[in-house]
């Protein structure tokens, strides 16, 4: 009898603990203006609407140094937490955003590429600017040197002489960082959000925390190397669709059979085999999106696992395949997301 209790306790305990399963969400913008791309804009209008959301339904906007941390360490992270990212350091960062942010005393992150910065390219802001959003909270992080597609090979280049230009590249970047803003935070995103896992091995082997534009929410299941981020622009502005991202939750993937994203020659339609903790969630709701292709059903090939492979071949350049679920016992959705980049049938990359 007593066992019994005991066991039922631990089983509580044990669903407990899941329910509560660490999540945060890191969103990703660019410009914050009137006048930039559509493409990669959110207007101030609407920025101003999401932060006025996020405080309306008791968000909480944390650091991604916090963030961070309480994925590495797996700590307690409140519900419903919210990390704001900028990449490429834009004017319209401290002159829209910055304001707005501090208003309501939202720590943010801007991802920076020195190269563009040094060149005083028209709409970017200066080093001074830079260090003026570092001195009032911001965090300063590393984008590569000059935002190059860092996965592709340079005409000829050995794969050892690539693995040294870009471990060049990213710690060079970091010295420059350091250099203008006193700040070292070891934070990289991944430029077009491409990676691989040479890439990632490099990250690792210098302590760096890697960022992709893959959706999802970020958590206990991510990996440290590629985690997860909403892209906020253009359609995926409106904050009818946000608010469903801002709630999502990270799917509990425990093994998946596939994760590098770059696909070679004839594997262009990747059979993803995933397994899942799927304590919180009904497996047959799981509802996948093929980019390009649509929603499929995957298919499950055990009681926690399941595939799912687009019909037809990826397109070259990036794509993605996302899957959600909704959370048994949470407001939200498990959200995973895989990204895939391919090369033109003549092995060359898409122009960009
Ligand atoms: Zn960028």
């Amino acid at each position: 009898m007593v066992k019994k209790i005991v066991l039922g306790l631990m089983v509580i305990c044990f669903s407990f603990i899941h329910l509560n399963a660490n999540a945060v969400v890191i969103l990703q913008y660019h410009h914050v203006s009137d006048s930039t791309p559509k493409s990669t804009s959110v207007t101030p209008a609407q920025f101003t609407e999401q932060m006025q959301y996020l405080v309306d339904n008791n968000f909480t906007v944390m650091s991604l140094t916090d963030a961070v941390d309480a994925i590495k360490n797996n700590t307690a992270i409140a519900n419903n937490s919210i990390v704001i990212t900028f990449d490429d350091a834009y004017e319209s960062i401290i002159e829209n955003a910055a304001p707005i942010l501090a208003s309501h005393h939202f720590p943010f992150t801007v991802f920076v590429s020195p190269a563009p910065i040094i060149a005083g390219y028209d709409g970017m802001m200066s080093w001074d600017e830079i260090k003026t959003l570092a001195k009032q909270g911001a965090t300063v992080a590393n984008h590569s040197w000059g935002h190059e597609h860092l996965i592709r090979r340079l005409p000829k280049e050995t794969s050892e002489q690539w693995h040294d230009r870009v471990e060049n590249n990213i710690l060079s970047t970091e010295a420059e960082l350091l250099k203008h803003t006193g700040q070292s935070v070891k934070f990289f995103a991944y430029p077009y959000g491409e990676y691989t896992a040479a890439l990632e091995a490099i990250l690792v082997k210098h302590g760096f925390v890697g960022f992709g534009q893959q959706s999802g929410a970020a958590g206990e299941y991510s990996s440290i190397t590629a985690l997860p981020r909403f892209p906020v622009a253009n359609a995926y502005a409106d904050l009818s669709s946000l608010t469903v991202k801002f709630s999502s939750l990270p799917m509990p993937v425990l093994k998946q059979n596939i994760s590098e994203p770059v696909l070679t020659s004839d594997k262009f339609r990747p059979k993803l085999v995933v397994t899942l903790d799927t304590s919180d969630l009904y497996p047959h709701q799981l509802m996948c999106f093929i980019q390009g292709q649509g929603a499929k059903k995957p298919i499950w090939l055990e009681e926690d696992t399941f595939s799912i492979q687009a019909t037809a071949d990826m397109a070259p350049g990036r794509s993605r395949y996302n899957c959600t679920v909704p959370s048994k016992t949470r407001t939200g959705y498990y959200w995973f997301s895989q990204m895939w980049i391919r090369p033109k049938d003549d092995g060359k990359w898409p122009q960009e």
